[in-house]
């Protein structure tokens, strides 16, 4: 599980990893695309390396 801000909700969200869309690992950090329960696609990035 993991927890996302989510505008939609207004809230923070928690997802679980079946939530991701995809995953991909940038020079950013890794990018995790993620569906939230209400709908709406999102990114979190995280990992920096
Ligand atoms: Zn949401």
């Amino acid at each position: 599980m993991f927890a996302i801000d989510c505008p939609r909700h207004g809230s923070t969200v928690l997802l679980n990893l079946s939530d991701i869309e995809r995953i991909d690992n940038t020079s950013r950090g890794i990018e995790v695309h993620y569906i939230c329960s209400c709908g709406h696609h999102g990114l979190w990035l995280t990992g920096r390396r």
